[in-house]
């Protein structure tokens, strides 16, 4: 059971530290996470081990779904943020003439990083630099199933010199991460299921903290008749099974166009049969991570196989590992095209027009990330811009969420909020809009009081910002606003 005092104690002495943190230039903050950033790389070998052994994860997925997007962005920051956090100037109109506009970015406070376990290094080091450089102190809860990470990062931040206390890393479950959220947090920023984030947004609701929820999703891939269809099959059978599936942004829904379906679903057949599966490390992908997960695949093969499906594959089960399974003469009916798998599915079902396609993608409660093929890039771009998605890749899966200088986050039940590039030091930020006012007038034109003058100066004001009246009588009623202008000096 988490202790209440030692809660309070990891909150209080986060808060002392915030206040020297936030201290810092944004410069400054940023030589520490350059530091943080060579000693990830100078560690590269124990890194890998602890993350495949905590996650039971291939290395290369450590290297490829964990440490690289995390230098990447790391890097990206170094160079952008002060950019980023630097206030920004803007627009004024007639109404607020003689007005200065900027917006600037002040740091928050403390914020709690609650983690999930498959991209156990990423998933908390890049919310977790993103806190830092804005100029927060990071409370870090990973996974239950992966404290060897938590252990990991917190000594990582340790040897790069970060001050006491900044970032502190809680160990624990579910109970914890309750425990935590009640200790009142100033913000949340929450990676995992639909059902947790309900219960954190839930908890974080009774205290007003805000929150970020970065949860599943149910990814299409949309296929065209005119796409390189060797290309697309490679892509494919990686976006579904690389870590078995266990992927966020994982293809969980493959539709092909019918005139390519047969050639495609022959295709992926002849590939998924050179694919190295199994517990070893240098395996293309190996187990599935918990129990939970195994009950879930299960239910939903048995699911679409009672509605009609048809398999493609056997289904080989050894000890946790799925081999990869391919489905076909599936629908929306079926749990696997509905909710999400987290395993070695793929699904894969044919339409017939690019509406269909559209409207197939769109027909999920999920909207986290989704891919277009097709050679034709303006056609592609046109129906990315009808899915109800946070993020698209056309003619790739999967690492468009590396791009450090994109947005990332879902729409619709995958969640809201953005992280990565400027959104990502913004959405630690407080963000305060400010105004200059350089007139030396007595009063000004909305203060009391409120004479029949005024109210004809308003109405003027209207007519000569937003009717359509000819030149000549806006000049007339410019003049008169003048005057009354002239009596509030
Ligand atoms: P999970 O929801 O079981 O756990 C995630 C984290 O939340 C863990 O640290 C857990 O201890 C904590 N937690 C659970 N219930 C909580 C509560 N009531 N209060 C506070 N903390 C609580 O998820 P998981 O199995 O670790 O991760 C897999 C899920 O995460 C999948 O659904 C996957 O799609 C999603 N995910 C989303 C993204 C994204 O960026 N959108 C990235 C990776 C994973």
């Amino acid at each position: 059971m988490p202790n209440a005092s030692e809660i309070e104690k990891t909150l209080s002495t986060a808060r002392v530290a915030f206040t020297q943190w936030k201290k810092k230039t944004v410069l400054e903050r940023v030589a520490y996470v350059s530091a943080l950033r060579k000693i990830i790389v100078k560690n590269l070998d124990s890194i890998i081990a602890c993350i495949s052994e905590s996650a039971n994860k291939v290395s290369m997925e450590a290297l490829n779904s964990d440490i690289l997007p995390t230098l990447e962005m790391i890097k990206y920051y170094e160079k952008q943020a002060p950019k980023i956090l630097a206030p920004k100037k803007k627009k004024t109109s007639f109404l607020f003439y003689n007005h200065d506009a900027y917006v600037e970015y002040k740091a928050l406070g403390v914020v709690l990083i609650i983690a999930p376990w498959n991209c156990p290094f990423q998933l908390a080091l890049v919310p977790l630099v993103s806190a830092l450089l804005a100029g927060n102190a990071v409370i870090l809860k990973p996974s239950e199933i992966t404290p060897k990470v938590g252990d990991l990062i917190a000594a990582l931040c340790h040897k790069a010199g970060l001050p006491k206390n900044l970032v502190q890393v809680v160990l624990g479950g579910k109970d914890m991460g309750e425990a935590l959220i009640q200790a009142r947090p100033d913000k949340i920023f929450f990676t995992g299921s639909g059902g947790a984030g309900k219960n954190v947004m839930a908890a974080a609701a009774k205290n007003m903290i805000p929150v970020v929820l970065e949860l599943g999703g149910k990814d299409p891939m949309i296929v065209f008749e005119d796409a390189d269809i060797d290309r697309a099959v490679g892509a494919a059978v990686y976006g579904a099974f690389a870590h078995a599936g266990q992927f966020c942004v994982a293809v969980e829904r493959l539709y092909v166009h019918e005139l390519v379906f047969e050639e495609f679903v022959s295709k992926i057949m002849k590939r998924i049969t050179t694919l190295n599966v199994g517990t070893a490390y240098d395996c293309d992908f190996g187990p599935i991570n918990t129990q939970g997960q195994i009950d879930r695949i299960e239910e939903q093969v048995q699911d679409a196989l009672a509605k009609g499906a048809t398999l493609l594959t056997d289904i080989i089960i050894q000890k946790s590992v799925w081999y990869p399974v391919v489905l076909k003469n599936v629908n929306h009916k079926m749990q696997l095209m509905s909710e999400e798998t987290f395993g070695p599915l793929l699904p894969i079902m044919p339409f017939k027009t690019e509406e269909e396609a559209v409207a197939l993608a769109n027909d999920s409660p999920y909207g986290l990330n989704a891919s277009v093929w097709s050679r034709n890039i303006k056609k592609a771009q046109r129906v990315v811009s009808q899915l109800e998605t946070g993020n698209a890749y056309i003619n790739d899966v999967i690492k468009n969420i590396g791009n450090p200088d994109l947005p990332f986050g879902g729409v619709k039940q995958s969640g809201f909020g953005k992280y990565h590039g400027a959104d990502g030091l913004r959405t630690f930020s407080i963000e305060t809009a400010v105004m200059v006012n350089k007139n030396q007038t007595k009063r000004e034109i909305n203060w009391f009081p409120y004479t029949a003058e005024l109210a004809k100066t308003v109405r003027g004001l209207i007519n000569f910002l937003y009717a359509d009246l000819p030149l000549r009588e806006k000049i007339k009623i410019f003049l008169t606003m003048r005057r009354f202008m002239k009596t509030l000096q």
